[in-house]
């Protein structure tokens, strides 16, 4: 079943059909969890197996999940072959958990946090407080600091998203008069490493916090450019490395609000050179409500962390109000709907 399928679909659908389409949201976010969350796409790798044959592996009730299966099966997830058994299609391939671009993670993630968070979104609306503080206690990066096994799986999620999203970024923006680099938030590193592959010359500095840059050294070495990487474990509202002649901030300022965005860009600006450039690279809110993932991403940045996406416009002003000119905004080719653009800012 291609995308267009499922898309022609839903506009031929009455209207009553369509919502109740979109009220079962959470239905399919709650069955994709649970296969993800089983593991059921790496025991279909090699071959078709029954539910009853993956529910004695996995040591659950087989009727349910025969039943989630079907679900997903009937939504393109799986496709039930012969004799009840259920195989890959390329959305449960994005399921498995060691395939480039791996989604698992991030189906355990939504399943599990956010979820249960956006289930908070009219008190938030009520209050203005991000909904995953209301269920959770705490902003989510604190949580993560206190719980472990909720970054790894938030870690792994942001590596699978981001090595997918970032790759068509080296073709959209021109790195060749780049010496150095300095990525800051710059999580595990696949951005720097894509870009460093793709220019055997830049440098890069990478700036996150303490437990992030361990993994992002791994990511640099297993793609052979760590010999041209510094780590810099430190906080972005104190200070970023001097030096570099491009400071990239990549989905960074979507998780703070506009007074927070604001400290991370004057603190970036202090640390340039008049000839530097700025690059945020983010979604941007389409102007005329045009369907993307952006508006679905800002509501989430607020649950998640009281962040927020922003139109160029806003963008615009943001960059001015902390002392840069946004010089250009160039999209990748990504698809639009979920489309990365790079906003290049200079020292005003
Ligand atoms: N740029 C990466 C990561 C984006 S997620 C990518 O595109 O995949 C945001 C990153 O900001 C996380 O890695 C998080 O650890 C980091 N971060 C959050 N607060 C920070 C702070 N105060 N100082 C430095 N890094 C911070």
């Amino acid at each position: 079943m291609s995308s267009d399928n499922v898309r022609g679909t839903v506009r031929d659908m009455p209207p009553p059909a369509i919502m109740r389409q979109m009220f079962a949201g959470y239905r399919m976010t709650q069955a994709l969890y649970v296969a993800a969350k089983l593991g059921v796409a790496d025991l279909l790798k090699d071959e078709p197996k029954t539910s009853s044959e993956l529910a004695k592996s996995l040591g659950v009730h087989s009727d349910l999940l025969q039943r989630v299966l079907r679900l997903l099966a009937s939504l393109g997830v799986f496709t039930e072959v012969e004799d009840g058994r259920f195989t890959l299609t390329p959305l449960a391939a994005l399921l498995q958990s060691d395939v480039s671009g791996s989604m698992r993670a991030l189906a355990i993630l939504e399943g599990e946090w956010y979820e249960p968070a956006w289930s908070a979104l009219l008190n938030s609306v009520n209050t203005g407080t991000p909904g995953f503080e209301q269920v959770f206690g705490m902003k989510l990066f604190p949580y993560l600091a206190q719980h472990p096994h909720a970054a790894e799986v938030y870690n792994a999620a942001m590596a699978g998203a981001t090595s997918a999203e970032t790759l068509e970024i080296p073709a959209a923006y021109d790195f060749s008069d780049v010496q150095t680099l300095v990525d800051v938030g710059g999580g595990q590193g696949a951005l720097l490493a894509t870009i460093l592959t793709a220019h055997p010359h830049v440098r890069g500095v990478l700036l996150d916090h303490p437990a992030v840059i361990e993994s992002a050294r791994r990511v640099l070495e297993a793609n052979g450019v760590w010999s041209r990487c510094t780590l810099v474990a430190g906080d972005f509202f104190v200070a970023v490395p001097v030096g570099g002649d491009v400071y990239v901030l990549k989905w960074v300022l979507h998780d703070w609000d506009d007074e927070d965005a604001l400290r991370i860009l004057r603190t970036c600006r202090r640390a340039m050179g008049q000839q530097a450039k700025l690059l945020v690279m983010e979604k941007i809110i389409p102007a005329n409500n045009e369907p993307s993932y952006a508006q679905l991403s800002d509501l989430n940045m607020f649950i998640l962390y009281g962040g927020r996406e922003r139109t160029e416009r806003e963008y615009r002003r943001l960059l001015a109000t902390a002392g840069f000119t946004l010089t250009r905004v160039i999209p990748t080719s990504a698809p639009a709907w979920n489309r990365v653009s790079v906003i290049e800012g200079t020292p005003a």
